[in-house]
Protein backbone atom coordinates (compact mmCIF):
# COMPACT_ATOMS: atom_id res chain seq x y z
CA UNK A 1 0.00 0.00 0.00
CA UNK A 2 1.23 3.37 -0.52
CA UNK A 3 0.74 5.09 2.90
CA UNK A 4 2.57 8.16 2.22
CA UNK A 5 -0.15 9.56 -0.24
CA UNK A 6 -3.65 7.82 1.26
CA UNK A 7 -5.37 9.36 4.03
CA UNK A 8 -9.09 7.63 6.01
CA UNK A 9 -10.48 9.03 8.84
CA UNK A 10 -10.66 5.44 10.10
CA UNK A 11 -8.56 2.59 9.62
CA UNK A 12 -9.70 -0.77 10.94
CA UNK A 13 -7.57 -3.97 11.60
CA UNK A 14 -9.45 -6.98 11.24
CA UNK A 15 -12.51 -7.82 9.05
CA UNK A 16 -14.22 -10.25 11.27
CA UNK A 17 -17.85 -9.58 12.05
CA UNK A 18 -16.94 -6.84 14.46
CA UNK A 19 -14.19 -5.19 12.01
CA UNK A 20 -16.86 -5.08 9.28
CA UNK A 21 -19.28 -3.39 11.54
CA UNK A 22 -17.53 -0.94 12.89
CA UNK A 23 -16.07 -0.02 9.69
CA UNK A 24 -19.99 -0.35 8.14
CA UNK A 25 -20.75 2.32 10.93
CA UNK A 26 -18.32 4.91 10.24
CA UNK A 27 -18.84 4.82 6.26
CA UNK A 28 -22.51 5.21 7.09
CA UNK A 29 -21.65 8.42 8.76
CA UNK A 30 -19.28 9.43 5.65
CA UNK A 31 -16.32 8.59 6.74
CA UNK A 32 -13.64 7.12 5.33
CA UNK A 33 -12.37 4.00 6.01
CA UNK A 34 -10.27 1.06 5.43
CA UNK A 35 -10.16 -2.37 6.25
CA UNK A 36 -7.48 -4.20 6.59
CA UNK A 37 -6.80 -7.86 6.92
CA UNK A 38 -4.05 -10.26 7.33
CA UNK A 39 -5.34 -13.26 5.40
CA UNK A 40 -6.13 -13.69 2.23
CA UNK A 41 -10.56 -13.48 2.67
CA UNK A 42 -12.10 -11.16 4.39
CA UNK A 43 -14.24 -12.06 7.37
CA UNK A 44 -12.76 -13.88 10.34
CA UNK A 45 -15.26 -16.48 12.21
CA UNK A 46 -17.25 -15.91 8.99
CA UNK A 47 -15.20 -17.97 6.53
CA UNK A 48 -16.08 -21.04 4.40
CA UNK A 49 -14.11 -23.60 2.60
CA UNK A 50 -13.75 -27.26 0.85
CA UNK A 51 -12.07 -28.38 3.74
CA UNK A 52 -12.63 -32.24 3.18
CA UNK A 53 -13.21 -32.92 -0.77
CA UNK A 54 -14.47 -30.81 -3.59
CA UNK A 55 -18.19 -29.84 -3.83
CA UNK A 56 -17.89 -30.05 0.31
CA UNK A 57 -18.41 -26.33 1.81
CA UNK A 58 -17.57 -26.50 5.20
CA UNK A 59 -17.96 -23.43 7.73
CA UNK A 60 -14.65 -22.97 9.15
CA UNK A 61 -15.93 -21.53 12.17
CA UNK A 62 -19.41 -20.02 13.22
CA UNK A 63 -21.95 -22.04 11.38
CA UNK A 64 -25.25 -21.35 13.12
CA UNK A 65 -26.56 -17.71 13.23
CA UNK A 66 -28.95 -16.71 15.71
CA UNK A 67 -27.43 -14.01 17.15
CA UNK A 68 -26.60 -12.38 13.46
CA UNK A 69 -30.48 -12.78 13.13
CA UNK A 70 -31.56 -11.09 16.44
CA UNK A 71 -28.41 -8.33 16.43
CA UNK A 72 -29.55 -5.08 16.72
CA UNK A 73 -27.08 -3.51 14.45
CA UNK A 74 -27.31 -6.19 11.99
CA UNK A 75 -30.73 -5.83 11.41
CA UNK A 76 -30.37 -2.75 10.06
CA UNK A 77 -27.90 -3.95 6.93
CA UNK A 78 -29.72 -4.95 4.30
CA UNK A 79 -27.42 -8.17 3.95
CA UNK A 80 -30.24 -9.96 1.95
CA UNK A 81 -29.82 -7.24 -0.72
CA UNK A 82 -26.44 -8.69 -0.65
CA UNK A 83 -27.21 -11.92 -1.44
CA UNK A 84 -27.67 -13.06 2.24
CA UNK A 85 -30.35 -15.73 2.51
CA UNK A 86 -30.99 -17.31 6.11
CA UNK A 87 -32.30 -20.99 6.19
CA UNK A 88 -34.41 -21.64 8.92
CA UNK A 89 -34.24 -25.73 9.63
CA UNK A 90 -37.25 -27.25 11.06
CA UNK A 91 -36.09 -27.67 14.68
CA UNK A 92 -33.25 -25.55 16.05
CA UNK A 93 -31.62 -27.85 18.39
CA UNK A 94 -32.43 -31.00 19.68
CA UNK A 95 -30.40 -32.83 22.60
CA UNK A 96 -30.77 -36.64 22.82
CA UNK A 97 -30.37 -38.43 25.66
CA UNK A 98 -29.69 -42.77 25.61
CA UNK A 99 -32.70 -44.50 24.77
CA UNK A 100 -33.81 -43.25 21.57
CA UNK A 101 -35.50 -39.93 23.35
CA UNK A 102 -34.31 -37.01 22.86
CA UNK A 103 -34.87 -32.91 23.89
CA UNK A 104 -36.40 -30.59 21.78
CA UNK A 105 -35.80 -27.08 21.07
CA UNK A 106 -38.39 -25.78 18.71
CA UNK A 107 -39.25 -22.42 17.30
CA UNK A 108 -42.44 -22.56 19.27
CA UNK A 109 -42.21 -21.98 22.64
CA UNK A 110 -45.54 -24.24 23.34
CA UNK A 111 -44.41 -26.86 21.72
CA UNK A 112 -41.38 -27.15 23.24
CA UNK A 113 -43.12 -26.69 27.01
CA UNK A 114 -45.28 -29.59 25.38
CA UNK A 115 -42.10 -31.85 24.66
CA UNK A 116 -40.73 -31.53 27.81
CA UNK A 117 -43.98 -33.06 29.60
CA UNK A 118 -43.82 -33.24 33.27
CA UNK A 119 -41.19 -30.00 33.10
CA UNK A 120 -43.48 -28.17 30.43
CA UNK A 121 -45.42 -26.02 33.03
CA UNK A 122 -41.96 -25.08 34.54
CA UNK A 123 -40.19 -24.02 31.04
CA UNK A 124 -43.23 -21.86 29.90
CA UNK A 125 -43.03 -19.97 33.32
CA UNK A 126 -39.02 -19.64 32.67
CA UNK A 127 -38.65 -18.62 29.27
CA UNK A 128 -42.34 -17.29 28.70
CA UNK A 129 -41.78 -13.68 30.38
CA UNK A 130 -37.96 -13.55 28.91
CA UNK A 131 -39.09 -14.75 25.04
CA UNK A 132 -42.35 -12.39 25.41
CA UNK A 133 -39.48 -9.33 26.00
CA UNK A 134 -36.63 -10.46 23.84
CA UNK A 135 -36.00 -7.42 22.08
CA UNK A 136 -35.58 -4.98 24.91
CA UNK A 137 -33.24 -7.83 26.20
CA UNK A 138 -31.13 -8.25 23.61
CA UNK A 139 -30.54 -4.54 23.24
CA UNK A 140 -29.24 -4.17 26.63
CA UNK A 141 -27.38 -7.71 26.69
CA UNK A 142 -25.45 -7.29 23.48
CA UNK A 143 -23.27 -3.80 24.58
CA UNK A 144 -21.72 -2.21 27.06
CA UNK A 145 -22.79 -2.05 30.67
CA UNK A 146 -25.62 -0.04 30.85
CA UNK A 147 -28.56 1.13 33.37
CA UNK A 148 -31.64 -0.37 31.59
CA UNK A 149 -34.80 1.76 30.47
CA UNK A 150 -36.89 -1.09 32.30
CA UNK A 151 -35.06 -2.63 35.35
CA UNK A 152 -37.43 -4.80 36.01
CA UNK A 153 -37.77 -6.61 32.86
CA UNK A 154 -34.23 -6.78 33.77
CA UNK A 155 -34.50 -8.01 37.11
CA UNK A 156 -36.59 -10.60 35.96
CA UNK A 157 -34.06 -11.92 33.95
CA UNK A 158 -31.05 -11.14 36.13
CA UNK A 159 -32.44 -13.83 38.93
CA UNK A 160 -32.13 -16.49 36.73
CA UNK A 161 -29.14 -15.75 34.66
CA UNK A 162 -26.62 -14.98 37.81
CA UNK A 163 -27.10 -18.83 38.55
CA UNK A 164 -24.60 -21.91 37.41
CA UNK A 165 -26.70 -23.63 34.82
CA UNK A 166 -26.98 -26.73 37.15
CA UNK A 167 -28.92 -24.97 40.07
CA UNK A 168 -31.19 -23.21 37.43
CA UNK A 169 -31.58 -26.42 35.41
CA UNK A 170 -32.01 -28.58 39.23
CA UNK A 171 -34.97 -25.63 40.41
CA UNK A 172 -36.66 -25.66 37.47
CA UNK A 173 -36.97 -28.84 36.09
CA UNK A 174 -37.54 -32.97 37.80
CA UNK A 175 -36.68 -34.90 34.68
CA UNK A 176 -33.72 -35.55 32.61
CA UNK A 177 -34.57 -33.71 28.86
CA UNK A 178 -35.68 -30.64 30.39
CA UNK A 179 -32.17 -30.53 32.85
CA UNK A 180 -30.07 -31.57 29.87
CA UNK A 181 -31.62 -29.22 27.05
CA UNK A 182 -30.85 -26.36 29.84
CA UNK A 183 -27.18 -27.70 30.59
CA UNK A 184 -26.09 -28.05 26.58
CA UNK A 185 -27.51 -24.57 25.87
CA UNK A 186 -25.51 -22.90 28.98
CA UNK A 187 -22.79 -24.92 27.87
CA UNK A 188 -22.02 -22.71 25.19
CA UNK A 189 -21.16 -19.85 27.50
CA UNK A 190 -17.43 -22.64 27.54
CA UNK A 191 -18.02 -21.87 31.50
CA UNK A 192 -18.25 -24.31 34.32
CA UNK A 193 -22.26 -24.80 34.41
CA UNK A 194 -21.14 -24.44 38.07
CA UNK A 195 -19.96 -21.08 37.82
CA UNK A 196 -22.55 -18.30 37.75
CA UNK A 197 -24.08 -16.50 35.66
CA UNK A 198 -23.38 -20.11 32.42
CA UNK A 199 -26.96 -19.78 32.90
CA UNK A 200 -27.40 -16.63 31.50
CA UNK A 201 -25.81 -17.66 27.73
CA UNK A 202 -28.27 -20.80 27.87
CA UNK A 203 -31.21 -18.55 28.45
CA UNK A 204 -30.57 -16.66 25.78
CA UNK A 205 -30.03 -18.80 23.08
CA UNK A 206 -33.26 -20.63 23.81
CA UNK A 207 -35.10 -17.14 23.75
CA UNK A 208 -33.69 -16.36 20.52
CA UNK A 209 -34.34 -20.01 19.39
CA UNK A 210 -38.08 -19.08 19.72
CA UNK A 211 -38.03 -15.64 18.71
CA UNK A 212 -35.56 -15.72 15.36
CA UNK A 213 -34.81 -19.23 15.35
CA UNK A 214 -31.15 -20.73 14.76
CA UNK A 215 -30.66 -19.76 11.21
CA UNK A 216 -27.42 -21.27 8.89
CA UNK A 217 -26.64 -18.86 5.71
CA UNK A 218 -27.13 -20.78 2.67
CA UNK A 219 -24.20 -21.10 1.38
CA UNK A 220 -21.71 -20.99 3.90
CA UNK A 221 -21.07 -18.52 6.47
CA UNK A 222 -18.92 -16.64 4.04
CA UNK A 223 -21.79 -15.06 2.54
CA UNK A 224 -22.34 -13.06 5.69
CA UNK A 225 -18.69 -11.74 5.14
CA UNK A 226 -19.72 -11.31 1.45
CA UNK A 227 -22.79 -9.53 2.00
CA UNK A 228 -21.18 -7.33 4.87
CA UNK A 229 -18.36 -6.44 2.52
CA UNK A 230 -20.33 -5.65 -0.27
CA UNK A 231 -22.54 -3.58 1.81
CA UNK A 232 -19.61 -1.76 3.01
CA UNK A 233 -18.52 -1.12 -0.31
CA UNK A 234 -21.85 0.35 -1.11
CA UNK A 235 -21.25 2.97 1.42
CA UNK A 236 -18.12 3.72 0.33
CA UNK A 237 -15.54 1.97 2.49
CA UNK A 238 -12.73 -0.27 1.03
CA UNK A 239 -11.04 -3.39 2.41
CA UNK A 240 -7.76 -4.74 1.73
CA UNK A 241 -6.56 -8.78 2.18
CA UNK A 242 -3.21 -10.16 3.02
CA UNK A 243 -2.21 -6.94 5.01
CA UNK A 244 -1.12 -8.56 8.47
CA UNK A 245 -0.22 -5.69 10.42
CA UNK A 246 2.36 -5.66 13.44
CA UNK A 247 2.71 -2.05 14.09
CA UNK A 248 0.16 1.09 13.70
CA UNK A 249 3.11 2.36 11.94
CA UNK A 250 2.49 0.26 9.01
CA UNK A 251 -1.21 1.95 8.75
CA UNK A 252 -1.81 4.67 6.00
CA UNK A 253 -2.77 7.72 7.63
CA UNK A 254 -5.57 8.14 9.94
CA UNK A 255 -7.78 9.78 12.30
CA UNK A 256 -8.48 6.49 14.39
CA UNK A 257 -7.72 3.00 14.53
CA UNK A 258 -10.16 0.40 15.48
CA UNK A 259 -8.19 -2.76 16.32
CA UNK A 260 -10.31 -6.25 15.89
CA UNK A 261 -7.80 -7.90 17.93
CA UNK A 262 -7.73 -9.10 21.08
CA UNK A 263 -5.47 -7.94 24.21
CA UNK A 264 -2.76 -10.57 23.73
CA UNK A 265 -2.43 -9.24 19.98
CA UNK A 266 -2.54 -5.88 20.69
CA UNK A 267 0.55 -6.07 23.03
CA UNK A 268 2.30 -7.70 20.25
CA UNK A 269 1.41 -4.45 18.18
CA UNK A 270 4.53 -2.25 17.58
CA UNK A 271 4.10 2.03 18.07
CA UNK A 272 0.34 1.51 19.13
CA UNK A 273 1.56 4.40 22.18
CA UNK A 274 -0.34 2.44 25.19
CA UNK A 275 0.55 3.69 28.98
CA UNK A 276 2.54 0.66 30.76
CA UNK A 277 -0.14 0.61 33.18
CA UNK A 278 -2.69 0.19 30.93
CA UNK A 279 -0.30 -2.51 29.09
CA UNK A 280 -0.32 -4.51 32.76
CA UNK A 281 -3.85 -4.37 32.42
CA UNK A 282 -4.18 -6.05 28.88
CA UNK A 283 -1.34 -8.49 30.20
CA UNK A 284 -4.39 -9.47 33.06
CA UNK A 285 -7.02 -10.37 30.41
CA UNK A 286 -7.99 -13.97 30.84
CA UNK A 287 -8.09 -16.33 27.89
CA UNK A 288 -10.55 -19.63 28.32
CA UNK A 289 -10.88 -22.88 26.96
CA UNK A 290 -9.88 -23.71 23.49
CA UNK A 291 -12.18 -25.64 21.25
CA UNK A 292 -11.09 -29.15 18.75
CA UNK A 293 -13.23 -28.56 15.49
CA UNK A 294 -13.97 -30.90 13.35
CA UNK A 295 -15.89 -31.39 9.71
CA UNK A 296 -17.08 -34.30 7.88
CA UNK A 297 -17.75 -34.98 4.46
CA UNK A 298 -20.61 -37.69 4.95
CA UNK A 299 -22.41 -40.30 2.08
CA UNK A 300 -25.71 -39.94 3.27
CA UNK A 301 -27.62 -38.27 6.66
CA UNK A 302 -26.48 -39.02 10.12
CA UNK A 303 -28.68 -41.99 11.44
CA UNK A 304 -29.91 -40.55 14.38
CA UNK A 305 -31.99 -42.55 16.25
CA UNK A 306 -34.30 -39.98 17.72
CA UNK A 307 -36.35 -38.94 14.99
CA UNK A 308 -36.08 -35.33 16.20
CA UNK A 309 -32.17 -35.01 15.49
CA UNK A 310 -32.58 -35.53 11.57
CA UNK A 311 -34.77 -32.48 11.48
CA UNK A 312 -33.03 -30.91 14.22
CA UNK A 313 -29.86 -28.21 12.49
CA UNK A 314 -27.63 -28.30 15.87
CA UNK A 315 -27.07 -31.17 18.08
CA UNK A 316 -26.32 -31.56 21.28
CA UNK A 317 -24.35 -34.71 22.49
CA UNK A 318 -23.23 -34.78 26.19
CA UNK A 319 -26.26 -36.79 27.34
CA UNK A 320 -27.70 -35.55 31.04
CA UNK A 321 -26.79 -32.58 33.06
CA UNK A 322 -24.79 -34.37 35.06
CA UNK A 323 -22.67 -35.74 32.41
CA UNK A 324 -22.56 -32.27 30.49
CA UNK A 325 -21.45 -30.32 33.74
CA UNK A 326 -18.85 -32.99 34.40
CA UNK A 327 -17.48 -32.46 31.01
CA UNK A 328 -17.04 -29.22 31.15
CA UNK A 329 -15.81 -28.79 34.40
CA UNK A 330 -13.21 -31.27 33.42
CA UNK A 331 -11.91 -28.80 31.01
CA UNK A 332 -11.26 -26.13 33.18
CA UNK A 333 -9.86 -28.44 35.50
CA UNK A 334 -6.82 -28.99 32.56
CA UNK A 335 -8.36 -32.35 31.40
CA UNK A 336 -9.48 -33.84 28.28
CA UNK A 337 -12.71 -35.09 29.14
CA UNK A 338 -13.49 -38.74 27.66
CA UNK A 339 -17.08 -38.35 26.59
CA UNK A 340 -16.87 -34.24 25.83
CA UNK A 341 -19.80 -32.14 25.28
CA UNK A 342 -20.07 -31.79 21.62
CA UNK A 343 -21.67 -29.10 19.82
CA UNK A 344 -22.70 -30.27 16.07
CA UNK A 345 -24.13 -29.05 13.12
CA UNK A 346 -25.79 -30.41 10.00
CA UNK A 347 -26.39 -27.29 7.39
CA UNK A 348 -27.02 -30.04 4.52
CA UNK A 349 -30.41 -31.04 6.06
CA UNK A 350 -31.59 -26.88 4.90
CA UNK A 351 -28.87 -26.54 2.23
CA UNK A 352 -28.56 -28.90 -0.12
CA UNK A 353 -25.64 -26.68 -2.38
CA UNK A 354 -23.39 -27.16 0.43
CA UNK A 355 -22.49 -30.81 -0.77
CA UNK A 356 -22.34 -32.62 -4.16
CA UNK A 357 -26.15 -34.49 -5.20
CA UNK A 358 -27.45 -36.45 -1.72
CA UNK A 359 -23.89 -36.22 -0.13
CA UNK A 360 -23.60 -34.30 3.13
CA UNK A 361 -21.75 -32.56 5.53
CA UNK A 362 -21.71 -32.36 9.40
CA UNK A 363 -19.63 -29.31 11.72
CA UNK A 364 -19.15 -30.29 15.26
CA UNK A 365 -16.32 -28.84 17.99
CA UNK A 366 -16.05 -29.58 21.72
CA UNK A 367 -13.92 -28.00 24.33
CA UNK A 368 -10.93 -28.11 25.67
CA UNK A 369 -7.99 -26.84 27.63
CA UNK A 370 -6.59 -23.61 26.27
CA UNK A 371 -3.69 -24.31 24.15
CA UNK A 372 -4.69 -28.25 23.77
CA UNK A 373 -3.17 -30.07 20.91
CA UNK A 374 -4.47 -33.63 22.12
CA UNK A 375 -6.21 -35.01 19.24
CA UNK A 376 -10.20 -35.47 20.12
CA UNK A 377 -11.50 -36.88 17.05
CA UNK A 378 -12.09 -41.04 18.46
CA UNK A 379 -13.81 -38.52 21.69
CA UNK A 380 -16.28 -36.57 19.50
CA UNK A 381 -16.81 -39.31 17.32
CA UNK A 382 -18.19 -42.25 19.75
CA UNK A 383 -20.27 -39.49 21.16
CA UNK A 384 -22.18 -39.17 17.80
CA UNK A 385 -22.43 -43.00 17.50
CA UNK A 386 -23.79 -43.02 20.78
CA UNK A 387 -26.90 -41.30 19.59
CA UNK A 388 -26.53 -42.15 15.82
CA UNK A 389 -25.56 -46.25 15.42
CA UNK A 390 -24.02 -46.49 12.03
CA UNK A 391 -22.44 -43.15 11.82
CA UNK A 392 -18.64 -43.67 11.32
CA UNK A 393 -19.76 -46.25 8.10
CA UNK A 394 -20.85 -42.64 6.68
CA UNK A 395 -17.58 -40.51 6.87
CA UNK A 396 -16.37 -40.03 3.49
CA UNK A 397 -13.33 -37.69 4.66
CA UNK A 398 -12.39 -35.69 7.79
CA UNK A 399 -10.43 -32.29 8.58
CA UNK A 400 -9.62 -31.37 12.19
CA UNK A 401 -8.49 -28.54 13.80
CA UNK A 402 -7.33 -28.89 17.54
CA UNK A 403 -6.95 -25.69 19.87
CA UNK A 404 -3.36 -24.34 18.98
CA UNK A 405 -4.33 -24.81 14.89
CA UNK A 406 -7.23 -22.47 15.34
CA UNK A 407 -4.92 -20.02 17.03
CA UNK A 408 -2.43 -20.66 13.90
CA UNK A 409 -5.62 -20.24 12.01
CA UNK A 410 -7.19 -17.01 13.38
CA UNK A 411 -4.90 -15.42 16.23
CA UNK A 412 -7.58 -13.85 17.45
CA UNK A 413 -8.27 -17.25 19.06
CA UNK A 414 -5.64 -17.47 21.54
CA UNK A 415 -5.25 -20.61 22.47
CA UNK A 416 -8.23 -21.88 20.67
CA UNK A 417 -10.52 -19.61 22.53
CA UNK A 418 -13.31 -18.85 20.50
CA UNK A 419 -14.86 -16.08 22.27
CA UNK A 420 -11.91 -13.76 22.29
CA UNK A 421 -11.57 -13.75 26.55
CA UNK A 422 -13.67 -15.94 29.13
CA UNK A 423 -16.95 -14.65 29.28
CA UNK A 424 -17.17 -14.57 32.71
CA UNK A 425 -19.26 -12.40 35.41
CA UNK A 426 -15.46 -10.98 36.44
CA UNK A 427 -14.95 -9.90 32.71
CA UNK A 428 -18.13 -10.18 30.88
CA UNK A 429 -18.88 -6.10 31.09
CA UNK A 430 -15.26 -5.61 32.06
CA UNK A 431 -13.45 -6.71 28.69
CA UNK A 432 -10.67 -5.99 28.04
CA UNK A 433 -10.00 -3.79 30.62
CA UNK A 434 -12.74 -2.53 33.70
CA UNK A 435 -13.40 1.36 31.87
CA UNK A 436 -16.31 3.66 31.15
CA UNK A 437 -15.87 2.95 28.17
CA UNK A 438 -14.37 -0.15 27.09
CA UNK A 439 -13.97 -0.09 23.53
CA UNK A 440 -11.29 3.30 24.16
CA UNK A 441 -7.89 2.84 24.63
CA UNK A 442 -5.67 5.46 26.86
CA UNK A 443 -4.51 6.00 23.36
CA UNK A 444 -6.88 8.61 22.45
CA UNK A 445 -6.36 7.66 18.79
CA UNK A 446 -6.51 3.68 19.21
CA UNK A 447 -9.91 1.47 19.76
CA UNK A 448 -10.53 -2.12 20.57
CA UNK A 449 -13.53 -3.68 18.91
CA UNK A 450 -12.99 -7.36 18.78
CA UNK A 451 -15.03 -9.82 20.89
CA UNK A 452 -12.58 -8.75 23.95
CA UNK A 453 -15.03 -5.56 24.19
CA UNK A 454 -18.61 -6.02 25.32
CA UNK A 455 -20.61 -8.21 24.22
CA UNK A 456 -17.95 -10.78 23.78
CA UNK A 457 -18.06 -13.44 21.51
CA UNK A 458 -20.76 -14.35 18.02
CA UNK A 459 -21.81 -12.92 14.93
CA UNK A 460 -23.34 -10.05 16.61
CA UNK A 461 -20.86 -7.06 15.28
CA UNK A 462 -22.23 -5.19 18.47
CA UNK A 463 -18.87 -5.11 19.71
CA UNK A 464 -17.96 -3.20 16.24
CA UNK A 465 -21.14 -0.98 16.25
CA UNK A 466 -20.15 0.20 19.79
CA UNK A 467 -16.50 0.93 19.12
CA UNK A 468 -17.45 3.42 15.98
CA UNK A 469 -19.90 5.02 18.26
CA UNK A 470 -17.63 5.46 20.57
CA UNK A 471 -14.52 6.75 17.80
CA UNK A 472 -17.61 9.06 16.50
CA UNK A 473 -18.39 10.56 19.43
CA UNK A 474 -14.65 11.88 20.78
CA UNK A 475 -14.89 13.89 17.36
CA UNK A 476 -11.29 11.96 15.87
CA UNK A 477 -12.67 11.67 12.32
CA UNK A 478 -12.97 15.22 11.46
CA UNK A 479 -12.20 14.89 7.52
CA UNK A 480 -15.85 13.46 5.98
CA UNK A 481 -16.27 12.64 2.35
CA UNK A 482 -18.12 14.49 0.50
C1 LIG B 1 -15.06 -23.20 15.64
C2 LIG B 1 -15.89 -21.96 15.90
C3 LIG B 1 -17.26 -22.04 15.93
C4 LIG B 1 -18.04 -20.91 16.15
N1 LIG B 1 -19.39 -21.02 16.06
C5 LIG B 1 -20.14 -19.91 16.14
C6 LIG B 1 -21.51 -19.98 15.81
O1 LIG B 1 -22.01 -21.02 15.40
N2 LIG B 1 -22.25 -18.84 15.93
C7 LIG B 1 -21.70 -17.65 16.32
O2 LIG B 1 -22.43 -16.65 16.42
N3 LIG B 1 -20.38 -17.55 16.60
C8 LIG B 1 -19.58 -18.65 16.51
N4 LIG B 1 -18.24 -18.56 16.71
C9 LIG B 1 -17.67 -17.31 17.25
C10 LIG B 1 -17.49 -16.22 16.20
O3 LIG B 1 -16.91 -16.73 15.04
C11 LIG B 1 -16.61 -15.11 16.80
O4 LIG B 1 -17.11 -14.72 18.06
C12 LIG B 1 -16.58 -13.90 15.88
O5 LIG B 1 -16.05 -14.25 14.62
C13 LIG B 1 -15.72 -12.80 16.51
O6 LIG B 1 -15.67 -11.74 15.60
P1 LIG B 1 -14.50 -10.66 15.65
O7 LIG B 1 -14.77 -9.70 14.57
O8 LIG B 1 -14.36 -10.14 17.04
O9 LIG B 1 -13.14 -11.47 15.36
P2 LIG B 1 -12.76 -12.51 14.24
O10 LIG B 1 -13.95 -13.00 13.53
O11 LIG B 1 -11.87 -13.50 14.90
O12 LIG B 1 -11.90 -11.65 13.20
C14 LIG B 1 -10.63 -11.14 13.50
C15 LIG B 1 -9.92 -10.91 12.18
O13 LIG B 1 -8.70 -10.18 12.41
C16 LIG B 1 -7.71 -10.71 11.56
N5 LIG B 1 -6.41 -10.37 12.16
C17 LIG B 1 -5.90 -10.84 13.32
N6 LIG B 1 -4.72 -10.28 13.56
C18 LIG B 1 -4.47 -9.41 12.53
C19 LIG B 1 -3.41 -8.51 12.25
N7 LIG B 1 -2.36 -8.35 13.06
N8 LIG B 1 -3.48 -7.78 11.09
C20 LIG B 1 -4.55 -7.89 10.25
N9 LIG B 1 -5.60 -8.73 10.51
C21 LIG B 1 -5.55 -9.47 11.64
C22 LIG B 1 -7.99 -12.19 11.55
O14 LIG B 1 -7.39 -12.84 10.42
C23 LIG B 1 -9.51 -12.19 11.48
O15 LIG B 1 -9.96 -12.15 10.14
C24 LIG B 1 -17.42 -19.66 16.43
C25 LIG B 1 -16.04 -19.57 16.39
C26 LIG B 1 -15.27 -20.70 16.11
C27 LIG B 1 -13.79 -20.59 15.99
Amino acid sequence: MNKDRETFDAVVVGSGPNGLAAAIVLAREKKSVLVLEGRDALGGGLRSAELTLPGFVHDMCAEVLPLTLGSPFLRTVPLSEFGLELLQPQIPLAHPLDGGRAAVLDRSLERTAQGLGGDGAAYRRLMGPIVASWRPLLEILLGPFRWPAQPSMLARFGLAAILPATVLARINFRQAPAQALLAGVSAHSMLSLERPISAAFGLVLAMLAHAVGWPIARGGSQRVADALAAHLGSVGGQTRTNAHISSLAELPRHGAALLDLTPRQILQIQETELPRSYRRRLARYRYGPGVFKIDWALEAPIPWQAEACRAAGTVHLGGTLAEVASAEAAVWRGDHPARPFVILAQPTIVDPSRAPADRHIAWAYCHVPNGSTVDMTSAIEAQVERFAPGFGRRILARSTRNAGEMEAYNPNYVGGDINGGVQDLLQLWTRPVARPDPYATPNPRMFICSSATPPGGGVHGMCGFYAARSALRRGLLASSRG
